[in-house]
């Protein structure tokens, strides 16, 4: 066997084996390719030179009550001792999560598990295909649905990709690609001209009720509105994408907070705190078309669904979600960053404009707020990924790629909100100088 020379620094050594040295796509990111993390406690992480990040990246948004905390990790060492994986029938903590799911959200009749976001979507498009023998899925850009071919198109697109078919990947077949139509967020006319047009094929609309792989863009109640009608009128099936939204924004998810229900949704990340989680919920006849029930057709499998030690994390960061004020407190901190960093950023005179909602923000330079994708189209990249490397090399860390939101967790403080304003003005100073 190879084995590494000893002066091989720990990021040669993965470049060596991992493709980039990294596990996914999304952490090959600039001028970052020789972090290697070695610990993460709270509202911070440490890379293997010892050196503190505050973190506001938090994993794209699993860890709501912040890295590594004790409860969830007691829960995991203790699920851990008694279980690993036994692959047949069902587990009590499988249940009470079902139950947990079931009664927070409302669209969920019935639930099962996954272990990723990715594989949650994979299943609501496939048994909306299945039960209305239809072929399209709408979906919108700016939204990120996780990696299969039917969603891996138009999330990040370059102004002059807007508005055709921008796959993220090569390797995608093209009738598969013409299987998704690609509408504008915010558009409710948009909507209703697909349907006139379309309605008849459309098997289901996936859609982010807050598009937050774009950074924060806010809802207009017409436009789900227009969705949950439209779906309703043609018979397809709507789908929310709340991997983010759910349980971050608040214990019944983006539905509870717009009270527009869908018929499937999709949830993941800060349900298990940092555990690999994904959860597929809704209406009990959609659901129960799945092959966990005898003989329904819809095939649905996972070795790990369902694992004992994240049905563990899950449980405990549900019971800690809804028994301390952990939603009130990031709430308050994310309404002190959304008001107070405008007024450190106007004396630079650089146009910027700070959104967000409950746990979230992001600061986009650009002179308001955005409503779609296209508007997103005149924040100041340069500017948007510039400060943010500064930000990291005064130990804060926001994750230093375009459009990319923060979060705050239950272990952020007052403090550290006080250093990431004056972090801010800091790094956008010299990121103008
Ligand atoms: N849906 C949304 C809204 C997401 O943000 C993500 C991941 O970032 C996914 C689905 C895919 O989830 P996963 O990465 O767990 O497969």
């Amino acid at each position: 066997m190879q084995q590494p020379a000893p002066s091989t620094s720990l990021p040669e050594r993965a470049r060596r084996v991992i493709p980039g040295g990294v596990n996914s796509g999304q952490r090959n990111v600039p001028g970052l390719t020789d972090l290697v993390i070695s610990r993460a406690q709270g509202a911070s992480f440490w890379d293997s030179d010892g050196r503190q990040y505050t973190d506001y990246h938090a994993a794209f948004g699993p860890p709501l009550l912040g890295h590594n905390d004790p409860d969830v990790a007691g829960a995991v060492a203790e699920a851990g001792r008694k279980l690993d994986l036994c692959g047949v029938g069902v587990t009590e903590g499988e249940i009470e999560l079902a139950e947990t799911l079931v009664e927070l959200i409302p669209s969920m009749e019935r639930v099962l598990l996954t272990s990723t976001g990715s594989e949650a979507t994979f299943h609501a498009l496939r048994v909306a295909r299945a039960v209305t023998g239809r072929r399209l899925v709408v979906k919108f850009q700016g939204c990120y649905h996780g990696w299969h071919d039917s969603v891996s198109l138009n999330v990040i697109s370059a102004p002059e990709r807007v508005g055709g078919k921008d796959p993220i990947s090569t390797g995608i077949l093209p009738e598969v690609l013409d299987a998704t139509l690609v509408l504008r967020f915010n558009d409710p006319d948009g909507v209703r001209a697909a349907f006139a047009e379309h309605g008849a094929d459309i098997a289901a609309v996936i859609v982010e009720p807050v598009p937050h792989n774009v950074g924060c863009l806010l809802p207009e109640q017409e436009f789900l509105q227009t969705l949950r009608d439209e779906c309703t009128a043609h018979g397809s099936v709507l789908v929310f994408d709340e991997v983010i939204t759910g349980i971050r924004h608040g214990l019944a998810g983006w539905q509870g907070v717009s009270g527009v229900v869908p018929d499937l949704t999709t949830m993941g990340k800060a349900i298990a705190n940092g555990y690999p989680v994904g959860a597929l919920g809704g209406r009990a006849d959609l659901m129960d078309q799945f092959s966990s029930r005898p003989g329904a057709p819809v095939f649905f499998a996972g070795t790990y669904n369902g694992h004992p030690a994240v049905v563990a994390a899950a449980l405990a960061t549900l019971r800690k979600l809804r028994a301390e004020p952990v939603h009130e407190h990031v709430f308050r901190l994310g309404e002190r960053v959304r008001a107070e960093l405008p007024g450190v950023l106007a004396p630079l005179g650089v146009p910027a404009v700070v959104t967000g909602y409950g746990s979230v923000f992001v600061t986009y330079f650009m002179d308001e707020l955005p409503r779609t994708y296209e508007d997103l189209l005149a924040n100041d990249t340069g500017m948007f990924v510039g400060y943010r490397r500064r930000m990291v090399d005064q130990g804060i860390f926001e994750l230093p790629l375009n459009l990319k939101r923060s979060h705050l967790s239950y272990a952020h403080t007052d403090a550290d909100v006080d250093r990431l304003l004056e972090a801010t003005e800091r790094a956008v100073r010299e990121q103008l100088a």
